[in-house]
C-alpha cells in the first residue's frame, strides 16, 4: 500500500504515477459545468430567430389565402384556407411572444426556462455517468 500523495491515506491507486485515494482522485476529477450564460442565451436567441422565421412564412401563407380572393366572397374551401392560416399565424406569433419572454426573463432577471434546465441535467448526469465509467 503506497500513501496518497494529497492527504496521506492508504491506497493502491495511482495517477500518473502518483499515488491517489479514491477520494482525491475523485476530488480532482473535472467537475461537469452547467452551461454557462451565453449558452443558455445563445440557445434563446436560436429559437426567437426559429419563432420569428415561422411567424413570417405564416403570414405569407395568410397573405396568399386572402390575396386569392381580390373581389367577392371566397368559395367556402378558400374560407377554410383562411380560417386554418390565420389559427397557424396566431399560433406562430404567440410562439414568437414566449420565445421573446424567455430571452426577456434570461437577459433581464437570469431565468432559465425549465425545458432548459432539463437539457442542462440531461447533459450533466450523461458527463457524470461517463466520468463514473472511466
Ligand atoms: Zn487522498
Amino acid at each position: 500500500m503506497a500513501a496518497c500523495a494529497h492527504c496521506g491515506a492508504e491506497t493502491e491507486l495511482y495517477e500518473n504515477g502518483v499515488p491517489i485515494c479514491l477520494k482525491c482522485a475523485d476530488e480532482r476529477q473535472p467537475k461537469p459545468k452547467p452551461p454557462n450564460s451565453d449558452q443558455i442565451r445563445t440557445a434563446l436567441v436560436t429559437r426567437l430567430a426559429q419563432a420569428t422565421a415561422t411567424v413570417s412564412e405564416a403570414n405569407q401563407e395568410f397573405s396568399d389565402a386572402i390575396q386569392k380572393f381580390p373581389s367577392g366572397l371566397p368559395h367556402p374551401d378558400g374560407i377554410q384556407r383562411i380560417k386554418n392560416a390565420s389559427n397557424k399565424l396566431d399560433i406562430a406569433r404567440k410562439a414568437m411572444m414566449t420565445a421573446h419572454k424567455r430571452l426577456n426573463d434570461f437577459m433581464d432577471r437570469g431565468i432559465v426556462p425549465e425545458d432548459l434546465k432539463k437539457a442542462v441535467e440531461n447533459l450533466r448526469s450523461l458527463v457524470e455517468s461517463r466520468l463514473k465509467a472511466f
